[in-house]
């Protein structure tokens, strides 16, 4: 057993800025991740960082900013933190040795992104996420912070008192990929979940193969609400063959996009008269889609993208790796042709409920970056706004784990048991129902060395039992069914029917999952058993999307219902929360606060 004041689980700009913010304020901290901590998928980020860093920019123009894009289902006290804070990081990294584009006079150059009233987006060329996490990772190994890499975390050790609001976390248990052995990490201060993104709930995402949510789906499985969960970011410019984005910094330096009767269309048919194709991701993607279905797009249903007009030097010197990408990944030269493109699923605006302490409702766990929802994209995330929230929330979670002192949070966690839980009809049965739950039986009476001996041995058995047994199903398909009934039904459009039978068909893949067996028995690096757990948690977070969409009726940000085409800010200006009761899911839900100290965020209509 591996033992540190705090475990950081990911090595993504969240844990990486996590971790060197509790080993700042004192602690011994280890990262434990299933990647290599630069091959993370933060280094996918292309486009920028957004802070206001500029005189004629403030950090009360980026809050107001992000309300509006979040269309108000943001928390103030988290959307005003991150906008005071984000300067003061981006400085940092600067100072760390992040190579930002400048501009001739050598200041940090800023650029214009979707929903951004002051072009506030710094950048690295095209690879900003790149020399992040480069950047990030010098630190750590400077300061000698302990990574195990390629150690997958599969469970939590967590006491197992009735009530989640009880509960404490004394560490988890990991896979290590290299061998096969299953190990426990105890984290005597705190465990820090910063596990990235769920885009393989999807078949056509922008995201890595790595990102199935993992941290949220072990967070619910211990009694952690998951947050507006049915808010999934589609991105308006992904590449239709293989979903790879390209970046919105393309429209940003001023990419047009139009139909194939050669109109402009964000601005000739009236989506954004203003802002045209720099409208926020949920107004644009909906905008191509309607477009292609109403017999106006190309092919095989795609938009184009056209930066030729920006010149090559321009092109060369600011979106390079966008050239490699279209050229490498479609088969066009962007320098000769528009690109095609069309919406695919990008990024979770939910996650693991926390609050603006990066803290959840049981003691010693705490999340941050997509993993967390700390409720600062709401509805919508403005492009630019995820990179700056890793270091201003992972930064807030890495001292707070490590034991800093905080104010009183204003952002509420856990399981309320005043709050008014729904009652609903669902089509089908939900979840893994009875008992079914992580958490280890009878831990109220263990220690914590001994709860988590407790944690490794149930998951050992747990692996033992998929190399041995004698089911007749692949993880493949299993999770295939549940990509495609999500990409069809729980979509960038999406209307109640539809939403019924994606329950039904993620219910009959949590049914075929019992009989899924690993077939390569091999101990080293064995993929197959690795995507057989992660699958697992794919059917958990495709469920609890679904349910979120279903039970929301009213378009707000990214939810679309072909049914209720209305944002209905009286009764649905609430944080839709949903928590795993033994095996059956719950869903209550938590008014969004627009107060701050100083302001209220009136909600208003959102044109762009
Ligand atoms: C293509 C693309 C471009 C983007 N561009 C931008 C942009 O320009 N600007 C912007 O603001 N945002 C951008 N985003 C969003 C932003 O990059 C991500 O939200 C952010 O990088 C996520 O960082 P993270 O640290 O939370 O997760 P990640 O970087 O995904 O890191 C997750 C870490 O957790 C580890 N992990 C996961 N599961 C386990 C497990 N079970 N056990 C152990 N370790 C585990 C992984 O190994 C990894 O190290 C982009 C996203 C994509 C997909």
């Amino acid at each position: 057993m591996y033992e540190h004041d705090v475990l950081v689980i990911g090595g993504g700009g969240a844990g990486l800025r996590a971790a060197i913010a509790a080993q700042e304020a004192g602690a011994d901290v280890a990262i434990v991740s299933k990647l290599h901590p630069v091959r993370s998928h933060t280094g996918a980020a292309e486009g920028g960082i957004n802070a206001a860093l500029q005189s004629g920019d403030s950090w009360e123009a980026h809050a107001k900013d992000t309300m509006k894009g979040a269309d108000y289902l943001a928390d103030a006290p988290a959307v005003e933190t991150f906008a005071r804070r984000a300067p003061k990081e981006v400085m940092q990294l600067e100072h760390w040795g992040m190579p930002f584009s400048r501009d001739e006079d050598g200041t940090v150059s800023q650029r214009p992104f979707g929903g951004l009233s002051f072009p506030r987006t710094t950048y690295a060329g095209a690879e900003t996420g790149h020399h992040l996490l480069h950047t990030l990772y010098e630190q750590v190994i400077k300061r000698g912070i302990t990574v195990y890499e390629e150690y997958f975390v599969t469970r939590l050790a967590v006491t197992d008192e009735p009530d989640p609001n009880d509960r404490t976390c004394h560490g988890v248990t990991a896979l290590d990929l290299k061998t096969g052995a299953v190990e426990g990490f105890r984290a005597t201060g705190g465990v820090i979940l910063a596990t990235g993104g769920l885009g393989q709930v999807y078949d056509h995402t922008t995201n890595a193969v790595a990102n199935t949510g993992d941290g949220m789906a072990m967070a619910y499985r211990v009694g952690v609400p998951l947050e507006d969960m049915e808010m999934i970011q589609f991105h308006p410019t992904t590449l239709p063959s293989t979903g790879v984005l390209i970046t919105e910094g393309v429209r940003g330096e001023g990419g047009r996009l139009f139909n194939s009767e050669g109109e402009r269309f964000m601005f000739e048919r009236g989506y954004a008269a203003d802002e045209g194709e720099l409208a926020s991701r949920d107004v644009v993607s909906r905008a191509e889609l309607t477009e292609i279905q109403e017999g106006r797009g190309f092919g095989d249903g795609h938009v184009k993208l056209d930066m030729r007009h920006l010149g090559e030097e321009r092109i060369m010197d600011r979106l390079e790796n966008i050239v490699g990408l279209a050229r490498h990944f479609e088969g066009v030269d962007p320098l000769e042709e528009p690109m095609p493109v069309k919406p695919g699923q990008h990024y979770a605006m939910g996650g693991i409920e926390t609050d603006e302490y990066g803290s959840t409702c049981i003691e010693g766990l705490y999340a941050a970056g997509e993993a967390a929802c700390v409720s600062l994209h709401g509805a919508n995330r403005l492009g630019g706004n995820a990179l700056p929230e890793l270091f201003v929330f992972g930064a807030e979670a890495g001292r707070h784990a490590a034991g800093v002192d905080l104010d009183p949070p204003a952002i509420e966690v856990g399981p309320d048991p005043d709050v008014a839980r729904e009652d609903r009809e669902w089509p089908t049965e939900l979840g893994a129902g009875g008992a079914e739950t992580d958490v280890v039986p009878d831990g109220r009476d263990l220690e914590p060395g001994a709860l988590l001996g407790e944690a490794v041995a149930a998951e050992r058995e747990r692996v033992e039992e998929l190399l041995t047994g004698d089911g007749d199903r692949g993880h493949v398909e299993v999770r295939e069914q549940v990509q495609e009934t999500m990409t069809a039904h729980v979509n960038v459009f999406r209307e109640g029917e539809g939403l019924e039978t994606a329950l039904e068909d993620i219910s009959d893949a949590r049914e075929a999952y019992e009989d899924v067996t690993v077939t390569d028995p091999s101990r080293t690096f064995n993929t197959d058993l690795q995507q057989t757990i992660e699958t697992r948690n794919v059917i958990d977070l495709a469920e609890v999307i679904t349910m979120g969409a279903l039970a929301r009726p009213e378009s707000r940000g990214a939810h679309w219902r072909a049914e209720h085409q209305t944002r209905r800010d009286e009764e649905w200006l609430r944080h839709t929360l949903v928590n795993w009761r033994d095996g059956d899911p719950e869903l209550f839900y938590r008014p969004a606060i627009l107060e701050s100290e100083s302001v209220t965020y009136e909600p208003e209509e959102r044109s762009y």
